[in-house]
């Protein structure tokens, strides 16, 4: 029988990398493609699903139905539209799900895909932020076994395969440091989303790129981790790498370190979640260590990166403070991409959520559902418009 998969966010940075993957294994023949979704970008939406011979493809924007319906008209393939459409695509059952949904709006679909059994691959590290303990009881409550996609995740996952847990020491997350650095914080000061999203290593979303910027990508991933691998937060350490060679790593109670290294190629991680438990060849270059000849490291700065200081804040708080942080980070970085606020601006924004609906949200632990994290969600960007207004 054929494995049956649905990727939400297929016409993304991770969903092309999962899709051409799919096809190279086999595509049709090898896999029933359940659903794919996607926002706009109509054309490539339309073209993944007759390559894939998708059961059904979805927009996630209301007005833009008809317009997929017509791209897909004569094929036999299901068109939908809408938040509610996305939602009942990802209820549909898989045995192999791709969560690449940028942003908080990959919650609910992710959260439903993960009731299914079988493999949630999960790249939207939002939805771990914003509610991870939702997503990993639905998980245990109906057998789904999570594999993270994001690289630093994916590596600690593959380091400690075969590890008794209680031996970690510690979790080291290796970092670029982004294109700013080795910028001074008066440059930074003055950065335009264009320089911004110049990733030096990584092709990603235009989003996560501008994350890696000002680090706020890194201070996610470091609740992700405390929240994937259960591990106090004084135990998350983040090592500048500027090479991106080393994708992370784990040290143990006896001093060892295991690491996993690979060329900066999402298709590595995206591979290793859809092969999972088998290892399959992947189309990506090998690591020549005589051209690399050295890899360095250098700390943090946490001066002139206040995100993973955040990011520490919010994981010794806990409860939904997550949600907070996440919401006010979409919000700061929305306002940067239109230019409303400078890049500086950005995590001075999230300090102030968090200071003002942080405690309300910590307090927030025991029996939260879905419509709890988006109330603070909502209640957050409403924060942020109004922050963005004063501010801006
Ligand atoms: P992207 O912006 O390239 O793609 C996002 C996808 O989500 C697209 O298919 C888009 O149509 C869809 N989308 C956007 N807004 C939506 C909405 N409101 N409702 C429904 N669908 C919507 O993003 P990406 O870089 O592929 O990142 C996807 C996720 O993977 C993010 O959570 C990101 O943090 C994570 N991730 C990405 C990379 C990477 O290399 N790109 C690496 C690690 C983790
Ligand atoms: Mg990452």
């Amino acid at each position: 029988m054929r494995r049956r998969v649905a990727i939400f966010g297929s016409t993304g940075s991770i969903g092309q990398n999962t899709v051409e993957l799919l096809l190279r294994q086999g595509g049709p023949e090898a896999y029933e493609v359940v659903a794919l979704t996607g926002a706009g970008n109509l054309p490539l939406l339309a073209e993944q699903a007759r390559a894939l011979r998708a059961g059904l493809a979805v927009t996630a924007d209301d007005a833009r139905g008809p317009d997929l319906a017509e791209a897909l008209a004569g094929t036999g393939i299901e068109t939908a539209a809408g938040a509610d459409a996305l939602l009942e695509a990802a209820r549909r059952p898989a045995d192999w799900a791709m969560s690449a949904i940028v942003g908080a709006a990959g919650l609910a679909p992710g959260l439903a895909a993960a009731r299914h059994g079988g493999v949630l691959a999960l790249a939207n590290k939002e939805s771990l932020v914003c509610a991870g303990p939702l997503l990993l009881d639905a998980c245990a409550a109906h057998g789904t076994t999570l594999i993270p996609v994001d690289s630093e995740h994916s590596a600690i996952f593959q380091a400690l395969r075969g590890e008794d847990r209680a031996g970690i020491e510690r979790l080291l997350l290796t970092a670029s440091g982004g294109p700013f650095r080795t910028r001074t914080l008066a440059e930074m000061a003055r950065a335009t989303p264009d320089e911004a999203r110049a990733h030096p290593n990584w092709d990603m979303g235009l989003r996560i790129s501008v994350d890696s910027a000002t680090m706020f990508n890194k201070a996610l991933e470091m609740v992700e981790a405390q929240v994937l691998f259960g591990i106090p937060p004084g135990r998350i350490e983040v090592v500048v790498h500027p090479q991106s060679i080393i994708h992370s790593m784990v040290g143990f109670a006896d001093g060892s370190i295991i690491a996993q290294l690979g060329p900066s190629d999402m298709r590595g991680a995206i591979g290793y979640a859809l092969n999972f438990p088998e290892r399959a060849p992947l189309p990506v270059e090998r690591l020549d260590f005589a051209r690399l000849a050295r890899l360095d490291f250098e700390p943090e700065d946490p001066a002139r990166f206040p995100a993973l200081g955040l990011a520490r804040q919010v994981m010794a708080a806990g409860g939904l403070s997550g949600a907070v942080f996440n919401g006010a980070k979409e919000v700061a970085l929305d306002a940067f991409l239109d230019r409303r606020i400078g890049f500086l601006d950005m995590s001075r924004l999230v300090a102030d959520a968090l200071d003002a609906l942080g405690p309300a949200a910590a307090a927030a632990t025991a029996g939260i559902s879905l419509q709890d994290v988006m109330g603070y969600d909502r209640q957050t960007r409403e924060f942020g418009r109004v922050w963005v207004e004063r501010h801006g």
